[in-house]
């Protein structure tokens, strides 16, 4: 898992690009099942590195906050979907 000490040392280049740069960042980290993540979704929705944080968060197993345009439960979700493709895809 990447830390937040990871984060700041080394910054994926497209973070350069994120909307979110200048955004409370606990807009992106809301409480657990709170749902609170609704603002932090809608400033993802414009993002041009909408694609690359989601596959960053993906990639990094990121355990909590928006990423990507998505929740944490979403990134999981996604994931699952995805293995669940590739399974049926190695077995046909
Ligand atoms: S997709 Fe969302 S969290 Fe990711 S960089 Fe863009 S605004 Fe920030």
């Amino acid at each position: 898992m990447t830390t937040t000490a990871d984060l700041v040392l080394h910054q994926p280049d497209w973070q350069k690009d994120a909307v979110c740069k200048d955004a409370d960042p606990e807009l992106f980290f809301p409480e657990p099942k709170s749902g609170h993540a609704a603002k932090a979704l809608r400033i993802c929705r414009n993002c041009p590195v909408k694609l690359d944080c989601g596959i960053w968060a993906i990639d990094t197993d990121q355990p909590a906050g928006v990423w990507g345009g998505m929740t944490a439960n979403q990134r999981k979700r996604k994931t699952h979907e995805l293995e669940r493709l590739m399974a049926a895809r190695r077995a046909a």
